[in-house]
């Protein structure tokens, strides 16, 4: 019997008030694997409301940051003791290979909750007091209140983690919408966060249609600051929405990343490094290294490297240890791929590695392609500029640093790019030039909860992680208080003729 999955409002777990449910798609086998309550308009409002509630009248929002710190290390605390759980949860329905969900996933999600509660218990005791003119003035910084978090369904776990954790470290209450494809772990975590002990209403996490439970959120009243994950299309209605009271924003949206590789690279070493950039989680990945430019001298022996290694991948179920790469998440993103792969053919550029649906013995169901390399691509086809959101890879030839500067910089987007050089004054000066939010030098997906992560031009607004990320989550004030007294003489700015007590 399939599982059965409920919404958490208030502190509780609840259906949905249509009592509509929906299916939770296995993408390694295509089948139905577990059951989740379906969050509608009505569902968004209760749980805004309840996050309201906790946010106005509860204490969460007064209590000291060393105090929600023990909160946050009680839900790292119970991810680990759940560990085996939720990655087989996030494997079955997101497809990340068992490999990666017990080891990035949770590895990820508990230093996320750790590495907040240690800048909320540092930021506590922030705000030095100066004196100016008669006047003892100071910053405080306050949480803003109710926040709405949408994520996408790559990387499902870790979303929740990267917008929870930053959002009550602050002191504010949350409400989390997954994304209909892959919603379990972020029940799972809701869960998890009631068994922590964290009071009712803190966090509320709901399942439903970005159309109706997602809309309804960010164009709520009741609501106050909008986190998002997702595409970049989906982000600017995101914009249009909250503009209605004007909800503070930050957008994680998507990305074309360019790796470039010059010729001092270590080029066995590179060569894994970039397979590793694109086939991570079937290159479902916002940062994935999309775009691969190698520097035209050693071009063709580091081609001929790249596809022999990549036929070497093994795709297979996503519930298998031996697997290197799982299926893509859904039959729709299956064809989406398959229908870049044509468009890349018909631009005239090679396959030279995949190019196909790949199957898997005894999963005939699922939504597996191949790792896929495209030779002979020029910067301006559609397969070098559009987000595909699989396993495809393009590679472009390039003359001198210079060239390969002005056409990693040649996209809408800007979220992350790298370089792999064997020599760092080197690799830091095309680092430096690179208009994006992270750039990697010879690595390539190390996102750190310690530093900031977010994108240049349309790969968003604003940064998450570290103290960057977490004043994302906060209100800025000026208290400035008057020392000289009733009895001083009036500023000079104030001039309006006021009758003195005297008079
Ligand atoms: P998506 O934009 O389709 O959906 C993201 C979320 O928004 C989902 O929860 C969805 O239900 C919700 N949504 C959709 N329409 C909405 C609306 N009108 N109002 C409110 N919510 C709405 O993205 P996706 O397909 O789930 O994920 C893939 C995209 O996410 C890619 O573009 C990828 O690059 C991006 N992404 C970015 C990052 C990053 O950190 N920059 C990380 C992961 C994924």
């Amino acid at each position: 019997m399939t599982e059965r999955f409920q919404l958490w409002i208030g502190g509780e777990s609840s259906g949905a008030t249509s009592g509509e449910t929906f299916d939770s798609i296995d993408p390694s086998t295509g089948e139905v694997y577990a059951q989740v309550a379906k969050a509608g308009k009505d569902d968004a409002v209760r749980a805004a409301q309840a996050a309201r509630t906790a946010f106005d009248e509860g204490p969460w929002p007064k209590m000291r940051g060393r105090e929600r710190a023990q909160y946050l290390l009680k839900v790292a605390e119970l991810v680990k003791q759940n560990a085996g759980r939720l990655a087989e949860l996030e494997t079955n329905d997101a497809g990340h290979t068992i490999r990666m969900s017990k080891g990035a996933d949770i590895g990820m999600v508990i230093s996320t909750f750790r590495v907040f509660a240690e800048i909320a218990v540092r930021e506590e005791d922030e705000a030095p007091l100066t004196r100016s003119q008669g006047s003892m003035n100071y910053i405080r910084r306050e949480p803003i209140g109710v926040c709405a978090a949408i994520t996408p369904w790559n990387f499902p776990m870790q979303m929740a983690a990267w917008k929870i954790a930053p959002a009550i470290a602050a002191g504010n209450t949350v409400v989390v919408k997954p994304a209909l494809l892959a919603p379990l772990t972020h029940l799972e975590l809701g869960r998890l966060c009631v068994e922590a002990g964290l009071p009712a209403g803190v966090v509320n996490v709901i399942a439903g249609s970005g159309a109706d439970a997602g809309e309804a959120l960010v164009d709520s009243p009741l609501v106050d600051r909008v986190a998002f994950t997702g595409s970049t299309e989906v982000g600017r209605r995101i914009m249009q929405l909250a503009s209605g009271n004007i909800k503070k924003c930050t957008l994680e949206l998507g990305g074309k990343s360019a790796a470039i590789v010059l010729d001092d690279a270590d080029l066995d070493y590179a060569v894994d490094g970039a397979l590793w950039g694109i086939f991570f989680h079937a290159g479902q990945v916002c940062s994935a290294g999309t775009r691969l430019f190698v520097q035209r001298s050693i071009h063709e022996v580091f081609l001929a490297g790249l596809v022999k290694r990549a036929d070497g991948i093994r795709v297979g179920s996503a519930a298998e240890p031996a697997s290197d790469m799982g299926p893509v998440i859904s039959k729709g993103q299956l064809e989406t791929v398959e229908r870049y792969v044509a468009t890349g053919r018909d631009e005239g550029a090679d396959v030279l590695a995949g190019g196909e649906r790949a199957m898997v013995e005894g999963h005939d169901g699922g939504f597996y392609f191949q790792p896929t390399i495209f030779g002979g691509v020029d910067n301006s086809m559609r397969i070098a500029q559009e987000e595909i959101f699989g396993p495809v890879l393009a590679v472009i030839p390039f003359e001198d640093d210079e060239e390969a500067v002005r056409l990693a910089n040649r996209s809408i987007y800007g979220l992350a790019g790298g370089v792999w050089s064997g020599d760092n004054a080197r690799a830091v000066k095309v680092a430096e030039r690179l208009r994006t939010g992270t750039v990697w030098i010879n690595d390539w997906h190390m996102i750190n909860p310690r530093y900031p992560f977010g994108g240049y031009k349309q790969s968003g607004l604003g940064r998450e992680h570290g103290e960057v990320g977490f004043d994302e989550y906060r209100e800025i004030k000026h208290i400035h208080l008057d020392l000289a007294g009733p009895n001083r003489a009036r500023h000079p700015w104030w001039d309006l003729s006021v009758p003195k007590r005297s008079d």
